[in-house]
């Protein structure tokens, strides 16, 4: 085992061991603008550890916040499956709190404020934070109050003193990108206060491992939980998850709810995953190092079925350009020679290159298709498959290299019919 030099990020013990070293990458959402192509972008260390005294999975290197956030080209509101997810999410807690007219909400890193604006309707009162200046602008203009802040402590104090305690605490998506994350959990703890109620959605690590998904990983993930590990994170601080699910989003998150400690009944759904994740080693170093050795298999086998593509003279562009996409391209070496754009939707990101793999990323409508697609965004794949039936029908191709490496097309279709 190689130990990493560094103290835990959850209990501080200095008892992280390395399981899947990515080599040095870039930054993967600073996208390359066309002036600054014959420059080379700052590289860090992308190394994952897992905690043998708390179970944390994390990475060891830490890319100073300022640079990652300040402009953040991640805008929420732009897949239809989010924006569904967030709505329905909403209902439920409103239903599940007895939310009423005028109970504060607070959401923290909410983005473009998509996930506050589906409180309004039932008139809640809502609240955003969120330190990208760029997206703090559109949830403006879409009518949801934001302030363009990093969430902490002295912020928790702000919020209550001027508007009042907050019945729900809520973060999406964001529960692993913070680097003051005990500043941000007694900020949390502040703000519900004896009877609100903490919601935390976050990649979950358990089905990372169950689909290979290490394409989640990248410098703004620093940490990766287990219900076990997070609440190991929690009980620190005072807090208590009482209720735990897993909701079909980004590939599989985990949401939590947390209240103070003894405030709630522990409920079943918190025993049953506890179990679940016994059951399925999710708190043992050997499951970490066998999630690392099919990564390296997957490598090989795209690769392979990339210069497959090459040697036959097809043309390969990958199918978006997520964050997650550049973890997978940069882990594993993948170039404009073996795929030669990426089409995307999201116009803040075209005429950009991806960082590292320097993929020059056009947009996605009209032009010549391609022999293929790489799917890098693959848990919205569903999604492509249903609006690229004349693509395929016209015989093209799909290979989606997670959770399991495969080529889809017309007679793969056909077949799975
Ligand atoms: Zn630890």
């Amino acid at each position: 085992m190689t130990k990493l030099d560094m103290a835990c990020r959850g209990c501080g013990e200095r008892s992280v061991e390395l399981f899947l070293d990515l080599g040095d990458q870039p930054h993967c959402n600073r996208l390359i603008p066309p002036a600054l192509a014959d420059q080379r972008e700052p590289y860090y260390p992308l190394q994952v550890g897992f905690c043998t005294n708390c179970t944390l999975v994390q990475i060891s290197y830490t890319v100073p916040k300022e640079s990652m956030f300040s402009d953040y080209p991640y805008v929420s509101g732009t897949t239809k499956t989010l924006v569904q997810h967030f709505k329905d999410t909403a209902e439920r807690l409103i239903a599940t709190y007895g939310l009423k007219a005028d109970d504060l909400v607070v959401d923290i890193g909410s983005n473009d404020g998509t996930w506050l604006s589906k409180y309004q309707p039932s008139g809640l009162r809502v609240l955003g934070i969120d330190p990208a200046a760029n997206v703090v602008e559109l949830a403006l203009k879409n009518g949801v109050p934001t302030w363009a802040r990093f969430f902490n402590e002295t912020v928790a104090d702000e919020i209550i003193a001027k508007e009042g305690a907050p019945k729900l605490v809520t973060a999406a998506g964001v529960f692993f990108h913070l680097e003051e994350l005990h500043s941000v959990v007694r900020g949390v703890e502040k703000l519900i206060g004896d009877d609100g109620v903490f919601v935390v959605q976050a990649i979950y690590l358990g089905g990372m491992l169950d689909n290979l998904a290490f394409d989640q990983v990248y410098h703004e993930h620093l940490v990766y939980y287990t219900l076990k590990s997070i609440e190991a994170l929690f009980a620190l601080h005072g807090l208590e998850v009482f209720d735990a699910r897993l909701v079909p989003i980004h590939g599989g998150s985990l949401e939590v709810h947390v209240a103070r400690k003894g405030r709630r009944t522990v409920q079943q759904s918190v025993l049953a995953m506890r179990e679940e994740e016994e059951r399925k080693g999710y708190g043992a170093f050997e499951t970490y190092q066998r999630f690392a050795e099919n990564v390296w298999k997957l490598r090989d086998d795209l690769i392979g079925i990339l210069d497959d593509y090459k040697a036959r003279g097809k043309t390969v562009h990958a199918y978006g350009a997520p964050a997650k996409g550049a973890t997978l391209l940069n882990s594993f070496g993948i170039t404009t020679d073996r795929v030669q754009a990426a089409e995307e939707k999201n116009k803040m990101k075209v005429g950009y290159a991806m960082p590292g793999s320097r993929l020059p990323i056009i947009a996605d409508e009209g032009g010549t298709r391609p022999d293929a697609y790489l799917v890098l965004a693959w848990n919205f794949f569903d999604e492509f498959v249903a609006k690229e039936g004349a693509y395929l029908e016209g015989g093209g191709e799909f290979i989606v290299p997670v959770p399991k490496l495969r080529i889809v097309n017309r007679s793969s279709l056909q077949a799975a019919e």
